[in-house]
């Protein structure tokens, strides 16, 4: 049954919400979009990495940026890379003439490191293609890219309600179109949208607001 009517969001947000769910509210509601030096070194090397296409060697399947959705998560985007081993077991796919089971890799810059923000994005690629093929997929990894290495992620429950759960604070932020106040940290200085979100100077003046009202509160008791 589908949770969302309305608009299917993008995928990647999943990952972008566990970074800060502000850095989403200003993407999808304000419609920012600011280049910084690792938001343009993650584009370079996705684009040197692959493109839109299929490999076939055998009875393994590779597809290439492949568009998933999920009526259940109401979102959409792409997977990095597929891999499609035939198995008599498998699920039928429309790029493959025998049954398969499925495998997505999600391609990452920099070098190997743990983020929950990856799992989830992963793990809803997997729900997507779960629902598209009705098919189970138990397991994924993320490559990353600077280090040459792959990551398995496990689909586990605990996993799945994470992806449930973002998926229903994405589309919070985008049917109140709100924009979460600014919660400065470490990340914000790696942040793209450091300039346009100034997380300190909003949390002044959150603070000044707060003590304003404290301050007329006090003057109402007297
Ligand atoms: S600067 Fe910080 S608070 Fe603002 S969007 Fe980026 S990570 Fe979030």
């Amino acid at each position: 049954m589908p949770l969302y009517d309305a608009e299917y969001l993008p995928l990647s947000y999943l990952s972008q919400i566990g970074y800060c769910p502000r850095r989403v509210g200003l993407l999808l509601n304000e419609r920012i979009w600011l280049e910084s030096a690792d938001t343009a070194k993650g584009r370079k090397e996705h684009e040197n990495v692959h493109t839109q296409r299929i490999e076939r060697r055998g009875s393994q399947i590779k597809l290439f940026e492949y568009a998933v959705f999920s009526d259940t998560l109401g979102i959409s985007g792409k997977c990095d890379l597929i891999e499609a081993q035939k198995e008599p077991s498998g699920c039928r796919i429309p790029a493959a003439e025998f049954p398969v089971i499925l495998y997505p890799v999600e391609f990452k810059h920099g070098k190997l490191r743990d983020e929950q923000e990856y799992k989830i994005q992963l793990c809803a690629q997997a729900v997507c293609l779960e629902e598209m093929y009705h098919t189970t997929i138990p397991e994924g990894a993320i490559f990353y890219i600077s280090s040459h290495r792959r990551q398995p992620v496990e689909f586990n429950e605990p996993l799945r309600r994470l992806v449930c759960e973002t998926a229903k604070e994405l589309h919070r932020i985008r049917d109140t179109l709100s924009i979460p106040t600014a919660d400065y940290s470490e990340k914000c200085r790696r942040c793209s949208l450091l300039e346009y979100c100034m997380p300190s100077i909003k949390q002044s003046a959150h603070a000044y607001c707060e003590q304003l009202t404290a301050e007329a509160q006090e003057v109402e008791m007297l």
